[in-house]
């Protein structure tokens, strides 16, 4: 069924009319510091129903329940552990998502079937706001079509979404860019099931002792033996209509492929990467005048990690809108902030070419 989308700005008459709407069973989507999500109360079946049939998302993918500060989570988590403390005065608000044992107010429909539950408390002012004037735990994930890549501004939800929501508030685009972290802390040693903003390294620091799922540090198309503990993380994600080779050659060698891939008809080419990478690229193949044709998609200085978290998405759903056929894309150092963004990254991929293993 088609309804209309109204796109707002945030104002006071906007927050009350989500809060309304939420408390009707209605979905809204709003700005979080990483993505748009696409929310609904917590407690409403009619409204997580809701996010699933728009999303067209799988049953069994759980949503994050997001919570404002001074929330109680009394109900929510069935039990706090420690080292969850810990993470919560550390990292909340923030772009950290904690996997609990599930508490006796949340719904089935919530976590898919799973006795865990994950809460995330967002930093974005309007997030915040929207969750604290409403008094509601909103379930709220991506507001992408699923298999999309997750939206970073108001205009990539209304691309996905128009039409199947009536209210998505405008926040301008996301300063993260990337999905939270998500940190199981129902086992003995906390384990990451998805890198994010939060790095290792940082709940190395607060934590000690970390693990990583081993899909996730497998990293990508998925051996089939190897079962991702976050449901959402198995399904192929992001994925452009073109190819997308991701590779860590030197430019020339780039520069020798697209020289090949030229002489195919049909073919559009793209790059996606640091600019660094892409003026390196385009310098080798300048020598031969082979430059004309090449759609350069940059997401910025290589240094700034943030900056390229945040320009990916955009950059995934631009090829796409360019109609491009083949791109290739610069093989991030898989540190810090660069886990997240090559598991994204990589997830979109159809094809690696790596020197260094
Ligand atoms: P999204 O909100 O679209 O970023 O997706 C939420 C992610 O959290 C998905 O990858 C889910 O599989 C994951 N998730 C939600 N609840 C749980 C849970 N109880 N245990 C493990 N992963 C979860
Ligand atoms: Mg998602």
């Amino acid at each position: 069924m088609m309804i209309e989308t109204v796109l707002s700005p945030v104002s006071p008459e906007s927050l009350a009319m989500a809060g309304k709407l939420f408390r009707e069973g209605q979905i809204v989507a709003f700005p979080t510091e990483t993505v748009y999500g696409l929310g609904a109360w917590a407690m409403s079946r009619e409204g997580i129903r809701r996010i699933y049939e728009a999303k067209g998302r799988p049953s069994d993918n759980p949503l994050i329940v997001h919570v404002a500060p001074g929330m109680s989570l009394e109900g929510l988590a069935g039990e706090i552990p420690e080292k969850a403390k810990i993470l919560m005065e550390k990292f909340w608000p923030g772009p950290l998502t904690m996997i609990f044992p599930k508490g006796d107010r949340i719904l089935p429909e919530v976590t898919g079937g799973l006795d865990t539950v994950a809460i995330r408390m967002p930093s974005h002012p309007v997030a915040m706001k929207l969750i604290e004037s409403c008094g509601l735990p909103i379930v709220a994930p991506s507001a992408n079509t699923s298999g999309r890549p997750s939206p970073t501004t108001a205009q990539h939800v209304l691309e996905d979404l128009s039409g199947k929501v009536p209210l998505i508030l405008d926040g301008g685009p996301c300063s993260v860019g990337l999905e939270s972290t998500i940190v199981d802390l129902t086992g003995e040693v906390p384990m990451i099931l998805r890198p994010g903003a939060i790095t290792e390294e940082m709940l190395q620091e607060a934590l000690g002792e970390v693990t990583v799922d081993p899909a996730v540090a497998a990293a990508v198309s998925l051996a089939k033996d190897i079962k991702p503990k976050a449901p959402g993380m198995k399904y192929r994600h992001y994925a452009p209509k073109g190819r997308l080779i991701i590779t860590d050659y030197p430019a020339g060698d780039i520069a020798s492929w697209i020289r090949e891939d030229e002489k195919l008809p049909g073919e559009k080419l793209g790059l996606i990467g640091s600019s660094e990478w892409l003026d390196e690229i385009m310098n080798h193949l300048a020598e031969s005048h082979e430059d004309q044709n090449i759609c350069r998609i940059d997401l910025g200085k290589r240094e700034d990690k943030q900056q390229i978290a945040a320009a990916l998405f955009d950059a995934l759903r631009r090829a796409d809108e360019t109609g491009l056929t083949k791109m290739y894309g610069e093989a991030f150092a898989r540190e810090d902030l660069g886990e997240a963004i090559m598991n994204r990254f990589l997830k979109a991929s159809s094809e690696r070419r790596f020197i260094k293993r």
